[in-house]
């Protein structure tokens, strides 16, 4: 590991309130909370913290905004222009974004602008485009009656998003509602809320109706379960962990039945064959784990390696991993940022304490960066079994757990034994055993010789407890229709 130091960096802080009927608006309470930088510990500044009665309010705006019709009535072609419009502020607002987002979340800069943001601008268009596409069908049912679908919006969408990934979360969350004409109100994550408020400015700046996009910056316990318990609220999108994901759908059913999609945690197995391109299946397993910090719902948590190449592959992994690059998000050779806070930072030091405790050998890492933000040292266990703690559960920071294997019945039966069923990978040459992992694990991905490819139209979401429904693509699209069966009498 090689770190770089941490200056004092900044971006440009943008709106602080919350963004209800297009109006910046103080909490009912008047409450704010601090957001703090995770690359020093300081504060950034405060935020207003939304609560139960300005989750009220921003129904009420988003009900109103359903209901009058200038949204979900407005000819398709313009609701997509306006989705155009906001990519294209988005684009010429790259930098500032992207600096913001590395501010309040700790990522390299690299990636914000490199990753992050070309991926957000994407899924608007995207979205955009299907704007004028959604259509039902006709039917030919029997009798003397002409029988058509309609695919209409659902109505006012809850969205509760996380931190890893603020400004592409907010984007795969608000591309698809919009286009299928619902209003929206997004609670953005309590460590994160300052990108999503600048995107806030960049909607009204497009010319979006009042109420079609409310924006909050609250807390999971407060606001979140404000939205996920109301009864004006006819679904509720959740990003976030299983546990929480529980929250949602034990609300959405003791409250009004409104419909739930999750994209919840991961474990997800990287399967790599002795047949493999050794540099390939490296470098790309080692990205599969540490991009992002390692705060990736579907890092290539456990590293299945074939006990032919195990030893080789161990040696290059640590490599790799000590020449890894920790320091200043904002230095444009930094690989990896900050933990996004303190409570995360704990988190992981103790899944690192349990690996060491149960008996897994740790062959770098281990400890803080510096003295100063939540940087952590690229820590790698070798021999880890599959019942360890570091390997059974969602670490979501810079730890790789590499698990050796002998056969391929072996390992899918093994990468199956986990509650998660998020995304996989294999690293192979041969085409037969790749199809067949493909098509035996059970994941809502599967990446072959490569790992994170996402892309606007291909679907991502969770078989098993990862989650429920799929976002991206026209999966994701149709989770924010209802069908409507007209029959009419010939
Ligand atoms: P993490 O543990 O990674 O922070 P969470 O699932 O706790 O992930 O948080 C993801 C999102 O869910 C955040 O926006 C958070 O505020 C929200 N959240 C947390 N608890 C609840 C809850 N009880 N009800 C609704 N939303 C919640």
């Amino acid at each position: 590991m090689v770190t770089a130091s941490v200056p004092e960096q900044k971006a440009k802080v943008g709106p602080t309130q919350l963004l209800i009927n297009n109006e910046w608006v103080n909490s009912v309470s008047g409450k704010r909370f601090e957001t703090i930088n995770p690359s020093t510990g300081e504060v950034i500044c405060d935020i207003a913290e939304a609560d139960a009665a300005d989750v009220d309010l921003a129904v009420a705006a988003a009900r109103k905004a359903f209901n009058s019709g200038d949204w979900r009535q407005m000819s398709a072609t313009k609701r997509g222009d306006l989705l155009y419009k906001l990519a294209d502020l988005i684009e010429q607002n790259i930098e500032e974004l992207a600096r913001l987002e590395t501010l309040d979340n700790g990522k390299p800069l690299n990636d914000s602008l490199n990753a992050d943001l070309p991926l957000v601008i994407a899924c608007y268009r995207y979205y955009a485009g299907w704007a004028d596409k959604i259509q039902g069908k006709t039917i030919p049912i029997n009798g003397p009656y002409f029988c058509y679908t309609r695919h209409e919006p659902v109505g006012v969408v809850g969205q509760i998003i996380p931190w890893n990934f603020p400004l592409l979360m907010q984007a795969w969350k608000l591309g698809p509602a919009l286009a299928a004409g619902n209003t929206v109100v997004l609670k953005t994550a309590e460590q994160t809320p300052l990108s999503a408020l600048r995107v806030g400015e960049l909607i009204l700046e497009a010319g979006f109706p009042p109420g079609v996009v409310n924006i909050l910056s609250g807390y999971g316990p407060t606001a979140g379960a404000a939205i996920s318990h109301h009864m004006g609220i006819d679904k509720v999108a959740f990003t976030g962990s299983t546990e929480v994901g529980h929250l949602i759908m034990e609300a959405a059913a003791k409250s009004n039945l409104k419909r739930v999609t999750l994209e919840l945690g991961g474990k997800s197995p990287n399967i790599v064959f002795a047949d493999a391109d050794m540099d390939q299946a490296l470098d790309g397993s080692h990205d599969a784990l540490f991009f992002n910090q390692g705060q990736c719902c579907c890092a290539g948590s456990r590293l299945f390696v074939e006990e032919k190449c195990y030893d080789e592959f161990v040696a290059k992994s640590i490599e790799r991993a000590q020449n890894r690059i920790v320091g200043d998000p904002f230095n444009e050779q930094t690989q990896q940022g900050p933990q996004v806070d303190q409570e995360q930072f704990n988190r992981v030091m103790g899944y690192i304490e349990s690996g060491v405790r149960e008996g897994a050998q740790m062959l770098c890492g281990g400890s803080q960066v510096g003295d100063r933000g939540y940087f952590i040292k690229p820590t790698v266990f070798v021999d880890v079994k599959d019942e360890m703690k570091i390997a059974q559960e969602e670490i979501f920071g810079p730890v790789m757990s590499i698990i050796k294997f002998k056969d391929i019945d072996e390992v899918i039966e093994r990468a199956n034994a986990t509650m998660y069923g998020l995304a996989a990978a294999v690293w192979t040459k041969d085409i037969g055993k790749a199809h067949a992992i493909a098509n035996s694990v059970r994941a809502g991905t599967v990446w072959v010789n490569c790992f994170d490819v996402f892309d606007a139209a291909a679907p991502f979401g969770g078989f098993k407890q990862s989650g429920i429904g799929r976002e991206l693509g026209e999966y994701g699209l149709q989770q924010y229709t209802e069908v409507k069966t007209v029959t009419v009498k010939l």
